[in-house]
C-alpha cells in the first residue's frame, strides 16, 4: 500500500492493478490469485482472531488461516507478546540461541512414542519447500540411492524434483508439473496414484533397490482433503522398511493441526505412523517463516556439520520466528484442538446440508479438522488425484464468490482445505452457516 493509504484509501481493484503491474499475477504465491475463481482479489490489511479486514474496510470470517499457521487465530495475544519480546532482543544473531532449542524440545516432546522414537532430532529451516527438499537430499545421502516416489496430487513445495503431478497451485492451474524442471530431475521422481498399493508394490518390485524414499502427506490436503485408505500409511511404512528405503511424512500442513491420538499431527493417529523423517511447517512457525525436518537420530546426523549432507540457512532458526512458534505450541492445548475439531464438524455438516438442500451432488472430504468439498463426486468419493480432478470444479467459483459476498473468505481454489482456528467462536461460525445456503444455490446454478 502507498504511504498515503490512510488518508487516500485505495480500492481492491486499484491495489490489484498496481500489484499486477509490479508482480506476476499480482501475487507472490500463485494460489492467492483468484485464478480459478475469477474476480478481483481482496487486499487484506489486518487480521484479528477469526477475521480478516481488506483495504476497503470489509471484514471477512477467515477460513484460510494464513494457509495453516493461524491455529490459534490471528494476533493471539500471547503470541504477539512473545514476538514483541523477541523483537526487542534483536531481529537475529546469526548464532545459536536458546529459543531454537526450546522449539525443538516442544516438537520432539509431541512427536514421539513411549520408546522415544519419532522426531528425535530437528533441523529448523525457513519454508515447507526447504524442509521437504532437505528431507529428500538427506534420504538420498543416507541411503546412497536416487529414486524418490511421490503420490499424484500431493504437494511438497516447489523444489524441482517434487513438482511432478503436484497438488495445490499446480492442481489449481491444471499444470502437469512445471516448466524449468529438467527431464533428469523429473526422471528421478516416480509418481503414482494415491492409495494405490498395487502400483507401489510394482515400483518396489522393479526398482526397489534404487528407491531412496517414499514421500507422502500424512493426510493429503492439497488436492482437496483425501483420507488415506485404511492401513495405507502403515503399508508405506512396511514396504519402505522391507526395501531399505526411507519413509518421509510431510506434515507441513497436518503437523500440529490434525489430531486424534494427541496433538502432534496426523502421524499420531494412524497405524504404523512412525516414519523415518518428518517435515513440519505452518503451525510450528506461528505465522512467521519457520519449518523443520525431523526424524531418526542416525539419519538426521547425516546433516552438516555432523555429516556430509549439506543444508544451511541465513535465517534458519530466526529468533523472532522461534518465539512465535514456541508461543503457538505452548498454547496449542488439548482444549484448543477439541474446539477446532468441534467447530470443523459444525461447519462441515452445515456445508453438506446446504449443498444437499440445493441439490448439489458432492462429497465432503474430511480428516480431523481439515476438510474440503468436491463437487459431483458422491458416486465415487475422492481417494486419489484422478478423482479429484474429475470433479465439477466449475461449481466452486460461484460458490466462493457468494461466500465472499457474505463476508466469508474461503481458499480461492477447490483443491485447498478449509482452516478453522481456536478463535472461531460461535459468532464467527454462525456467519459461515448463514452464508452457506445462498452459496450452495450459486453452486447449483453454475
Ligand atoms: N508440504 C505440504 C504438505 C504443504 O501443504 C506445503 C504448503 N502448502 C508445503 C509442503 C510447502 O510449504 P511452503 O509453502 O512453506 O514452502
Amino acid at each position: 500500500m502507498r504511504e498515503d493509504s490512510v488518508t487516500n484509501p485505495q480500492t481492491n481493484q486499484q491495489l490489484f492493478d498496481s500489484a499486477r503491474d509490479l508482480m506476476p499475477g499480482g501475487v507472490n504465491s500463485p494460489v492467492r490469485a483468484f485464478g480459478s475463481v475469477g474476480g478481483t482479489p481482496a487486499f487484506m490489511v489486518s487480521a484479528e482472531g477469526p477475521y480478516l479486514t481488506d483495504a476497503e474496510g470489509t471484514q471477512y470470517v477467515d477460513l484460510v488461516g494464513s494457509w495453516g499457521p493461524a491455529l490459534l487465530g490471528h494476533k493471539h495475544p500471547q503470541v504477539i507478546e512473545a514476538v514483541h519480546a523477541a523483537v526487542d532482543a534483536g531481529l537475529g544473531f546469526g548464532t545459536s540461541h536458546p529459543a531454537e532449542t526450546r522449539l525443538a524440545e516442544l516438537v520432539r516432546s509431541r512427536v514421539q512414542d513411549e520408546a522415544g522414537r519419532g522426531a528425535e532430532m530437528i533441523r529448523m529451516v525457513s519454508t515447507g519447500t526447504e524442509a521437504t527438499m532437505t528431507a529428500i537430499r538427506l534420504a538420498r545421502g543416507a541411503t546412497g540411492r536416487n529414486l524418490v516416489i511421490k503420490f499424484a496430487g500431493c504437494y511438497h513445495g516447489h523444489s524441482d524434483g517434487l513438482l511432478a503431478a503436484a497438488g495445490s497451485g499446480v492442481a489449481t492451474l491444471g499444470l502437469p508439473g512445471s516448466a524449468g524442471v529438467t527431464e533428469a530431475q523429473a526422471s528421478e521422481t516416480i509418481v503414482i496414484e494415491y492409495n494405490d498399493r498395487a502400483a507401489l508394490e510394482q515400483v518396489f518390485a522393479e526398482r526397489g533397490d534404487d528407491v531412496a524414499a517414499v514421500i507422502t502427506e500424512a493426510t493429503p490436503a492439497n488436492m482437496g482433503v483425501v483420507p488415506p485408505g485404511e492401513g495405507f500409511n502403515a503399508f508405506i511404512r512396511e514396504i519402505t522398511s522391507r526395501h531399505g528405503a526411507l519413509m518421509i511424512f510431510d506434515e507441513v500442513m497436518t503437523g500440529f493441526r490434525i489430531t486424534e491420538a494427541g496433538y502432534w499431527g496426523a502421524s499420531g493417529r494412524v497405524e504404523g505412523w512412525l516414519p523415518d523423517l518428518f517435515t513440519f511447517g505452518k503451525v510450528i512457525g506461528g505465522g512467521l517463516p519457520t519449518a523443520a525436518v525431523a526424524g531418526r537420530r542416525e539419519i538426521m546426523e547425516h546433516l552438516a556439520p555432523t555429516g556430509p549432507v549439506y543444508h544451511a540457512g541465513t535465517l534458519s532458526g530466526n529468533p523472532v520466528a522461534m518465539a512465535a512458534g514456541v508461543a503457538t505450541l505452548e498454547h496449542a492445548t488439548a482444549e484448543v484442538y477439541q474446539h477446532i475439531d468441534r467447530q470443523a464438524d459444525v461447519v462441515a455438516s452445515a456445508l453438506g446440508e446446504a449443498l444437499d438442500a440445493a441439490g448439489v451432488d458432492h462429497s465432503i472430504q474430511k480428516v480431523g479438522s481439515l476438510f474440503s468439498v468436491a463437487f459431483g463426486t458422491s458416486a465415487t468419493g475422492v481417494s486419489n488425484y484422478a478423482q479429484a480432478q474429475a470433479q465439477e470444479a466449475f461449481r466452486y467459483g460461484p460458490f466462493f464468490h457468494a461466500m465472499l459476498e457474505a463476508g466469508v473468505y474461503l481458499p480461492p481454489s477447490v483443491f485447498e482445505a478449509w482452516f478453522l482456528s481456536a478463535a472461531h467462536d460461535d459468532v464467527a461460525v454462525q456467519r459461515i452457516l448463514d452464508a452457506l445456503p445462498k452459496a450452495a444455490e450459486a453452486a447449483a446454478a453454475a
